[in-house]
């Protein structure tokens, strides 16, 4: 049996017009991704990947092509809609992870159950359960600013998958961590992402991260450049440093006056939308 698409993108076009330049930063982009699938979108900067979860994410919308998840329209919806539809079957955690200063590890990841009226004791377990299993265990009633970069993280990473989201997307998930930290966290991920079956795509600029999805997509230019589905292709990438070719900055195909890398994206505060 077929699994089930959760994200069928097609043509995806995205344009950016700022101050008279035109950035074609997505160009017509063609993507699935099935239930229990984990996919490596990987690419060097500039080339797309976050501007595409961005608008997997309903936080942007595409300027051309379609976008369907869990067989629903993304460009059909209005922005009440896509706002309810974010909160239900979305997780995503960006580099920026988003946290909120004042609330603990526990009541930041809880914080999705309650925008989606679905906190009740059950979910405090499943919340509590989670960040344990990330590592957290003993941090769970911690401050972010009482937690270092790398537990943060996984804080975000707890709340994008606390809601049973169909679509969880993480951008650049172990920037802050080390190599045996992402290691794990990674394993974790992708062990939850499996085990849950969702359909989860994580950028990453580290290849070796790559040994834990499913299929890689290479975005170059705005395009996918290559999708590698053999297990044995992927780990070839995830082994070699062939990173040092696919990360090199892009080059300089149009005068950016502003710094995209931090934050990544000029994307609406809050992200998950603000009580009705
Ligand atoms: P990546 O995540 O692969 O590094 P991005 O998706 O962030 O790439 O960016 C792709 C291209 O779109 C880049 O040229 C970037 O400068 C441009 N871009 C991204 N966001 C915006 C924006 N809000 N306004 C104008 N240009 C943007
Ligand atoms: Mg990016």
């Amino acid at each position: 049996m077929n699994q089930q698409t959760i994200i069928e993108t097609t043509n995806v076009t995205k344009i950016f017009d700022s101050s008279g330049l035109t950035v074609r930063a997505v160009d017509e982009v063609s993507l699935r991704v099935k239930a229990g699938e984990f996919v490596g979108l990987v690419g060097p900067s500039g080339s797309g990947k976050t501007t595409m979860l961005a608008m997997l994410a309903t936080l942007l919308r595409e300027s051309d092509g379609t976008m369907m998840i869990d067989g629903q329209d993304l460009g059909a919806m209005g922005e009440r809609q896509r706002t309810k539809f974010r909160r239900e079957k979305i997780g995503f955690t960006f580099q920026a992870n988003n946290l909120v200063p004042y609330l603990t590890a526990l009541e930041n990841v809880e914080l999705m159950l309650r925008l989606n009226k679905k906190n009740g004791r059950k979910s405090r377990e499943r919340a509590r359960e989670l960040l344990t299993r990330l590592g957290l265990g003993d941090r769970l009633n911690n401050l972010p600013a009482q937690l270092s970069g790398g537990q943060q993280q996984r804080v975000a990473i707890a709340r994008a998958l606390i809601h049973n989201p169909s679509v969880v997307l993480a951008d650049e998930p172990t920037a802050s961590l080390d190599t045996e930290r992402a290691n794990q966290v990674v394993g974790i991920f992708a062990d939850l992402i499996h085990e849950e079956q969702r359909a989860g795509i994580m950028v990453t600029h580290d290849l070796r991260m790559c040994k834990y999805v499913d299929k890689v997509v290479q975005m170059v230019d705005g395009k996918i450049a290559r999708v590698i589905t053999e297990r044995t292709d992927i780990e070839l990438l995830a082994g070699t440093s062939e990173f040092d070719r696919l990360d090199k900055p892009a080059p300089a195909k149009q005068k950016d006056p502003i710094s995209w890398e931090a934050p990544p994206l000029r994307m609406p505060i809050p992200v998950y939308g603000g009580a009705d």
